[in-house]
């Protein structure tokens, strides 16, 4: 991730849902990148990379999973995939 994009990053996760030209910046990012705009997903409850099915805000399973998707609109699984975590 480049530094911009990490700039980026933590402003969303001060204005998750704002409409402001930074977060057109991150919906371009993300349809460029997975077909779908983080913004559109994260109202709709789906996985930006996947467009699966994700918990409503409040019920994941883990806070800090919750926390990345309304940075980066990615679901549980993928986040798995993309950071590499190990388990808990
Ligand atoms: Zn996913």
């Amino acid at each position: 991730m480049t530094l911009v994009l990490a700039f980026l990053a933590q402003y969303a996760i001060i204005y998750p849902m704002k409409s402001d030209p930074i977060n057109d910046l991150l919906d371009d990012h993300s349809f460029r990148s997975y077909g779908r705009k983080r913004s559109v997903c994260i109202k709709q409850l789906i996985c930006v990379s996947c467009g699966a099915d994700v918990p409503s805000p409040g019920k994941w399973n883990k806070d800090i999973d919750e926390r990345e998707y309304n940075i980066s609109g990615l679901c549980g699984d993928c986040q798995d995939a993309i950071f590499s975590r190990e388990e808990d």
